[in-house]
């Protein structure tokens, strides 16, 4: 059984809730102290005492929780669990049934009516990733509800949250079925990607710049002198290459890039000897190539929301502007570039003024030629649209 309290929200927060704000906020809770373990059941309750929704408590970054249910009578049980899957795979018919794409999101979160749960599909392989303590605490009703809704090769897990301490003996990432090749290859738009399930925190592609390879690929790439910048696995110079680019570079400075770059490469029978893949600090890098005179017809730039090198830290909300200038210097007149950026602290408008600002900083000149948030399978909450933190900006420069 699982433990549910009542809990009081202050006056004035009640009709976001009933209106349908699913992420349970701090500073709507009367009293923080009731609230002990993660994974407890609260039902919220407004300063008149009537019913608002259920939630549940789990700390994921600013939140404490989640709402799941505007019904004082729900169960909250597998069969809960199961009509949410369930609506979720229905949502994403289209994608099961396409076979030139084998990797996509299934479920995600508060898109789907759950706040703190991702669930990706590879090839026949399932992959959970929870993203506080509270919800995992569901992890079993979840679990048996997933297999009951859909056929699998295995099930895997990450876990976005740090558990004090608790399930310790877990080291692993593997759950249940088939335990996965060590890469297992999928296709996105019939290219290849090799996803590695059990290596760590990231498995070789980030599904949500799908649309923004396929572009890339097949309007932008052909003829082209390619820069990919915080290349990770090189995703992007992949898609560059098989669409025609005359060279690609990959600049990343995790040495685990530069395997999994070529891997990506032969997966897909591109030939290594035009494809550059350089391991090193990409701010180093823009100094590097300026000095050499080098220029570039489309650049990637999508750098982490957050990082920290030997040298510096870096943050997209502070530091993206100047990074966008160093692109601009080693861009062809008429080139693109390709401004990405995943950081959830500021929206659209903002990327927007950095874009700007970059550019008039320079006297430059450009053209936005068109953007890309995130795609249908990351189905965002319309309630919750802060949620579609993914921004990205096909730039032209003009001078
Ligand atoms: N653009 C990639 C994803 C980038 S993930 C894709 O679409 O697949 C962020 C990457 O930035 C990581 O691989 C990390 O190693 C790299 N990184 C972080 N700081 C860096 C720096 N200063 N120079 C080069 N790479 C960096």
């Amino acid at each position: 059984m699982l433990q549910e309290i009542e809990i009081k929200i202050k006056q004035g927060y009640e009709n976001e809730y009933r209106n349908g704000y699913p992420l349970l906020t701090q500073e709507s809770i009367e009293d923080r102290s009731l609230l002990r373990d993660e994974g407890v059941i609260l039902n919220l309750y407004c300063f008149k005492n009537k019913f608002i929704a259920k939630a549940y408590y789990g700390l994921q970054n600013k939140g404490y929780g989640w709402l799941i249910s505007l019904d004082k009578d729900e169960k909250i049980d597998k069969s809960f669990f199961k009509k949410k899957i369930y609506l979720a795979l229905k949502y994403r018919a289209s994608y099961f049934s396409d076979a030139s794409t084998t990797a996509f999101r299934v479920f995600n979160g508060e898109g789907d009516g759950l706040g703190g749960l991702s669930i990706d599909y590879y090839e026949g392989y399932y992959l959970l990733t929870w993203y506080s303590l509270g919800i995992y605490e569901f992890r079993d009703l979840i679990l048996d509800a997933l297999k009951e809704s859909v056929q699998y090769k295995g099930i895997y897990q990450k876990k976005r949250f740090d558990s004090k301490g608790k399930y310790l003996d877990e080291k692993d990432d593997y759950i249940c079925g088939q335990k996965a090749p060590k890469s297992i290859i999928v296709k996105e738009n019939n290219v290849n990607f090799a996803i590695h399930l059990d290596d760590g925190a990231m498995v070789g592609v980030f599904l949500d710049q799908r649309e923004v390879r396929n572009i890339i690929k097949t309007k932008y790439a052909d003829n082209k002198n390619f820069l990919n910048t915080f290349s990770y696995t090189g995703a992007f110079s992949v898609f560059a290459a098989l669409g025609g680019a005359s060279t690609t570079t990959s600049v990343d400075l995790a040495k685990r890039s530069l395997l999994k770059t070529q891997e990506q490469f032969e997966i897909n029978d591109i030939d290594l000897d035009a494809q550059e893949i350089i391991v090193e600090d990409v701010f180093l890098y823009f100094k590097y190539a300026l000095r050499k005179n080098l220029e570039f017809d489309m650049i990637v730039l999508d750098p982490p929301s957050f990082a920290r090198s030997k040298k510096h830290t870096f943050s997209a909300a502070k530091d993206y502007k100047n990074l966008l200038k160093e692109t601009i210097l080693i861009t062809k007149k008429g080139g693109v570039i390709v401004a990405s950026t995943n950081a959830a602290n500021f929206g659209m408008m903002k990327f927007r003024e950095f874009i700007t600002k970059a550019f008039k900083e320079l006297g430059g000149r450009f053209e936005v030629l068109e953007s890309y948030s995130l795609p249908k399978d990351f189905k965002v909450d319309p309630k919750f649209k802060e949620a579609n933190y993914l921004k990205v900006v096909f730039i032209k420069k003009i001078k």
